[in-house]
């Protein structure tokens, strides 16, 4: 088994096996005492995993529930929130009991954000299933559900207690959203490490795909730790997300995943650092190459002057301007802030 801790506040462990979701209950024993566990997770997700949770959950002596919503990004609202937590309460839920995510970032979201309000914070254990939330959702407490007026704008901050991630349940998840969880690794390798940038590049992810989700998650962790509430370097994160979100947002959210919009987003501001000098020649291309070999898209139909516009809202814009994440070459980027005057110019267009 691999192992990381993440050292913050309240650190937790995250724990790498291939089959270990079949085992969960014995880890989490050993970090709760729950009487109650509630398992979150969607319709997708419960008839392929819930079973061999719930068995090995009631094997070490919990009493289980099970709290299952309509697979997808359209659940990810207050109103589920309201119901899973008041599900808790009729089950007589108390402090000490906790709720399990089994699933893929909506329901880590979704299922964290419960326990971040129920009785005003419960522990959580993070069992990601989809690519993308066992390189990146699962590990760092991000929790959110969105609005009608955008995504992840109503949310909190709580670490989970446990991560236990099982590369073997990606046998199940859709080809599309493998590709998707890559763009989160190839934005990794971007930000932190030209080392796993080439590797994905020159290898195919499937057959090491465990090293890649150690790695990453071995770079979140870092990031985490060092920047638990978003006060700084964990922004890097979100290389490619202002315009992925801008994109996202002009498909209003449907027909582009986020994985696409991000890896969009990614060439988007590779390019622009190109040519205001900030970035090393050919980056965008080697990211654009890299994000083809994984299904990804690189360019959208919108046109640049409206992406620009849709980013005008997001939440990690200021009164005064956006930080961009820009990169000076692969694995090595920086924040820059651009003043809402300078945006248009940065990405080549006139104001
Ligand atoms: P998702 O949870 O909707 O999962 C994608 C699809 O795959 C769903 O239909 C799901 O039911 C299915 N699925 C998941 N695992 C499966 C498996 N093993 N076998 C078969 N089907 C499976 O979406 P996602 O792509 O995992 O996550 C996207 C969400 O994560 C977004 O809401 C985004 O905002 C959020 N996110 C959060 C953070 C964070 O730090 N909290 C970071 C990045 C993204």
């Amino acid at each position: 088994m691999k192992k990381l801790t993440v050292n913050v506040d309240k650190g937790y462990d995250i724990l790498i096996e291939k089959g270990i979701t079949a085992h969960c209950g014995e880890y989490i024993s050993k970090i709760s005492k729950a009487k109650k566990v509630c398992i979150i997770s969607d319709t997708n997700v419960f008839p392929l995993y819930g079973e061999s949770v719930k068995v090995s959950l009631k094997a070490s002596g919990f009493d289980v529930y099970e709290y299952i919503f309509t697979a997808g990004e359209s659940s990810k609202k207050p109103a589920e929130i309201i119901k899973m937590v008041e599900f808790m309460a009729e089950n007589e839920f108390t402090r000490s009991d906790i709720a399990v995510a089994l699933g893929g970032g909506v329901v880590g979201d979704m299922a964290g954000f419960a326990a971040a309000i129920y009785l005003r914070g419960i522990d959580f254990v993070q069992i990601p299933t989809s690519l993308l939330a066992q390189v990146d959702s699962s590990v760092g407490g991000k929790t959110a559900v969105d609005l009608p007026q955008g995504k992840n704008l109503c949310g909190a901050f709580h670490q989970p207690a446990l991560v236990v991630i099982d590369p073997d349940v990606l046998s199940t998840l859709p080809p599309h959203y493998f590709s998707d969880g890559m763009g989160e690794v190839i934005k990794y390798g971007c930000i932190k490490s030209a080392s796993l940038f080439d590797a994905v590049q020159n290898r195919d992810a499937h057959e090491y795909i465990e090293d890649v989700i150690y790695e990453c998650v071995d770079i979140k962790r870092g990031v985490v730790e060092r920047d638990e509430k978003e006060a700084g370097e964990r922004a890097l994160l979100n290389f490619g997300h202002t315009a992925g979100h801008a994109i996202e947002k002009l498909h209003n959210f449907t027909g582009i995943s986020h994985g696409e919009a991000v890896g969009i987003g990614m060439v988007m501001i590779s390019k622009a650092g190109e040519s205001a000098g900030i970035t090393e020649p050919g980056t965008a291309d080697k990211i654009a190459s890299v994000l083809k070999k994984y299904n990804l898209k690189t360019e959208d139909e919108n046109s640049l002057s409206d992406i620009i516009s849709a980013m005008a809202f997001d939440k990690k814009s200021t009164d005064s301007g956006i930080n961009f994440i820009v990169l000076s070459k692969i694995g090595s980027s920086f924040i820059k802030p651009v003043a809402t005057a300078g945006i248009k110019k940065l990405f080549g267009v006139e104001a």
